[in-house]
């Protein structure tokens, strides 16, 4: 159904199926019928699919395809009952998961590390996406600290469009960021604002590669000397980038360093389920070494239900996803990595030229498969607006106000995707230019953040919403 009949019919279009099909709010009494089931979910799986297959959605939806996806829910039902702490039942799991790691860690130049100190040797674990992947990180500097240098009060320094989970670390491990702003022309994080920042509690500094707004590398090799000289650590953000950017670099781009190449990084983040192409729900962190990989594991011994350790924040986690994960590396290979790399950056490079020469909008940096672009003439609110109308849907950028387009596989399906990318973006700045002096809807919602008083208030608005969202 159309957002537009949708509206008409009074249809929430984020409870588009009220009324539709039946509402639970206790088991049913009696089960239901299998076929009914496998039926009414696959009217909403549908009708959800139809939303990106237009190639019109950022980001989002990580897939190499129908058929990738066929295969990989495949391998998955050989092992969702299966549980990958179960290492005594279930060998095949870390059999997998040791493979993803040091795959990942290959991908991403870990034998370099050797070249600095030969005992060095990357290693990582499994998690449950980005998220995870970051905060296991945080919470092992954290512990190194507090172990090697007796730090009580570690603080984290970070650019400010690192991502939300480092902040997540922040609120439930106890670690101060401290957040380096970053700014025009290049929006790329000072390295001598982060080091004026560093003091006898900093553990580690953060870098992305790419960062979420913008997509942009941060200057790594600058806050890799930093953190060298200070004897503290590097976390590389590569949950968006790490399984796009050695592609990427491979067919010949000239983007910064962003891997264990830099001696002073000791960790790193990348999502199998973003580029790695597995689904949702897997992510590899890395550790330059055992040592600091250590401090992330957790264990309880004297447990009455027994010995209990686990090396992530999850127990019990679906060798399924595990197994998906591997089967996914293992079937494209570095041949399907970088032939999805290319298809993405043609799409991508199509839209960045489009965007050039529209004279009222200027890109975000220097951007590679994420293409953010900001406006001085034209409210970039309203462009927005008019795009959504034309099914578009782009991530909002706020602070200041921007739109980035992620490019993932579902555009490069789609023919054409970027000269109508480029048509509607062109009708949407004139559409903007109509709208002067008005409040674009975007801006309703993204207006209020970036003052004190105004944070409370969207905090309080985005709970309300989760509330509503959790109500049957
Ligand atoms: C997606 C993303 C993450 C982690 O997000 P998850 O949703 O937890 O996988 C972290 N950093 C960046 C830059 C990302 O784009």
């Amino acid at each position: 159904m159309s957002k537009q009949a949708a509206e008409k019919q009074n249809i929430d279009p984020f409870k588009p199926y009220k009324g539709r099909f039946e509402s639970y709010h206790s088991i049913p009494k009696k089960g239901r019928d299998q076929e009914d089931i496998f039926k009414e979910l696959s009217t909403m799986a549908e009708e959800e699919n139809a939303k990106w297959k237009t190639g019109q959605v950022s980001g989002t939806f990580y897939h190499a395809g129908d058929a990738h996806r066929a295969f990989l829910n495949k391998i998955f039902s050989l092992f969702s009952h299966e549980n990958t702490i179960q290492f005594d039942l279930c060998p095949s799991m870390f059999k997998m998961e040791s493979e993803i790691i040091s795959m990942a860690a290959k991908m991403l130049n870990g034998d370099a590390v050797k070249d600095n100190n030969p005992e060095d040797e990357v290693c990582g674990t499994i998690t449950s996406g980005g998220t995870e992947s970051i905060m296991m990180a945080m919470k092992a500097y954290r512990d190194q600290a507090k172990v090697e240098k007796g730090i009580k009060y570690p603080e984290i320094i970070m650019p400010h469009t690192g991502h939300p989970a480092f902040d997540k670390s922040e609120e439930y491990f106890g670690i101060k960021m401290v957040h380096i702003p970053v700014s025009a022309p290049d929006f790329l994080v000072d390295p001598a604002a982060a080091e004026s920042r560093i003091n006898k509690n900093t553990v580690a500094i953060v870098g992305s590669a790419g960062n979420y707004p913008y997509g942009l590398i941060d200057p790594l090799d600058k806050l890799s000397d930093i953190a060298l000289k200070y004897k503290i650590g590097v976390h590389v953000d590569g949950c968006l980038g790490g399984f796009i950017f050695p592609w990427i670099e491979k067919l010949g781009y000239d983007i910064p360093t962003f891997d264990f190449r830099l001696p002073g990084l000791t960790s790193m983040s990348a999502d199998t389920h973003k580029y790695g192409f597995a689904l949702k729900g897997t992510s590899v962190v890395l550790y330059r070494n055992n040592n600091l990989r250590r401090y992330q594991y957790f264990n309880v011994p004297d447990w009455p239900g027994g010995m209990y350790a686990s090396p992530t924040a999850a127990g019990s986690r679906s060798g399924g996803l595990t197994a998906a994960t591997w089967a996914a590396m293992v079937y494209l290979g570095e041949e399907g990595y970088l032939k999805a790399a290319k298809s993405i950056m043609t799409v991508a490079d199509s839209i960045k030229k489009g965007i050039e020469e529209i004279a009222e909008l200027a890109l975000i940096g220097k951007p590679t498969f994420v293409i953010s672009f900001r406006s001085d003439d034209v409210d970039i609110f309203h462009v927005n607006d008019f795009m959504k109308t034309k099914g578009w849907r782009f991530n909002v950028l706020q602070l200041p106000p921007a739109l980035h387009f992620c490019v993932t596989m579902p555009q490069t399906f789609v023919p054409d995707i970027a000269e109508r990318f480029i048509e509607d973006l062109q009708a949407g700045v004139e559409y903007a230019k109509s709208k002067a002096g008005t409040v674009a809807e975007t801006t309703a919602l993204y207006g209020l953040a970036g003052t004190i008083e105004g944070n409370q208030q969207v905090t309080e608005l985005v709970f309300g919403f989760f509330d509503y969202l959790y109500s049957v």
